[in-house]
């Protein structure tokens, strides 16, 4: 039997991309159709993800118009991750793929032949690889392999240029659906899942229109929650850095005393001035990493709902025999 596949594709204020992209999304789909790799049921599935503009009324439009189009509407903007696993949740029934994919045609929408393909011979899991990053900026460009290389370093295994643009299969849908953190960042999560797994390389390509939603500052904000989310490896750093500085300060205390006997303890402003500003920084460092964990504890223990759907275009329906 064919597998149903569901593009599933978080939207944010995307009302100048979706009239140009939506179109790409359904083609391809009824492509695969037409070229009997996947079902007749297959579908492309909007997320909206609490836009002010009008991305909802042409996710609605699109979906009154084509049978290939369905979409949720989330109750308000719970960012990135939580909308996308929103998407995947209300798919996993109803499909045997998803692929995850953004609105803005960044995404090369012919690479999901070939991860189709690579589930058809028995991956569960296909990464969709960036083989080069020429059309982002220099910026944009340095800072995502910094952060590639941070997350690395502070132990969140992520895959190397690998976004958000990937195939799972319903059996990685369900295992996931047991993760029920909800401080969530899925391309640390999905790896922890395991099962076979392969990539799938593509040109990253400009944004088609309207702008990222993902300047520095969210980017950092992004590296900061992945790697507290999938690693304590902070924690034991400042343990470490903690032994070397009791180890420095020992030596200190030895010298003082030293000094003390040999009666040469003359004013040492600069010194003392020094210690002190070094340890409330190290201090202050380490108490706001420990918050962070904390805080993350803290969401963690009331496990509020990571997404509330306010809409659908079409009313819920169990997965097709
Ligand atoms: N997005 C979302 N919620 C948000 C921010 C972004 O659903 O709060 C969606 C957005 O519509 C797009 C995808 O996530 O489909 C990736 O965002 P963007 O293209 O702005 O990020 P970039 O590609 O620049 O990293
Ligand atoms: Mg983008």
């Amino acid at each position: 039997m064919k597998p149903v596949l569901y593009l599933v594709i978080p939207c944010y204020n995307e009302e100048k991309v979706l009239p140009i992209t939506s179109g790409m999304f359904s083609d391809k789909i009824v492509s695969l159709i037409a070229a009997g790799k996947i079902d007749q049921k297959s579908r492309v599935m909007f997320v909206n993800d609490g836009s002010g503009d009008s991305t909802w009324d042409i996710i609605e439009s699109l979906s009154a118009q084509s049978e290939y189009f369905t979409g949720i509407s989330l109750s308000r903007n719970r960012g990135h991750q939580n909308a996308l696993l929103a998407g995947l949740t209300e798919a996993a029934d109803k499909c045997d793929i998803t692929v995850s994919i953004d609105c803005d045609g960044q995404d090369d929408i012919n690479a999901v032949d070939k991860m189709v393909d690579e589930y058809l011979s028995g991956a569960e899991i296909v990464y969709g690889v960036r083989s080069s990053r020429e059309s982002d900026t220099f910026f944009k460009r340095t800072t995502a392999q910094g952060f590639y290389g941070l997350m690395g370093r502070m132990g969140a295994g992520v895959v190397y240029n690998h976004a958000d643009y990937r195939l799972l299969s319903s059996r990685v849908l369900k295992e996931l659906s047991n993760f029920k953190e909800v401080n969530i960042f899925l391309r640390g999560m999905i790896p922890l899942v395991g099962f076979k797994s392969t990539c799938v390389y593509y040109e990253r390509q400009k944004r088609i229109a309207g702008k990222s939603h993902y300047p520095f500052k969210k980017m950092l904000a992004l590296a900061v929650d992945g790697i507290t989310s999938l690693s304590t490896k902070p924690l034991r750093l400042i343990t470490a850095f903690g032994f070397v500085v009791a180890a420095v300060s020992f030596a200190g205390i030895l010298w003082s005393v030293i000094m003390r006997i040999l009666n040469s303890t003359v004013a040492g402003w600069a010194s003392i001035v020094s210690i002190i500003c070094f340890f409330s920084g190290i201090q202050l460092l380490s108490i706001g990493v420990i918050g962070e964990y904390i805080g993350k504890i803290y969401l963690e223990t009331k496990a509020r709902p990571r997404f509330i759907i306010e809409k659908r275009t079409e009313p819920e329906k169990k997965k097709p025999d």
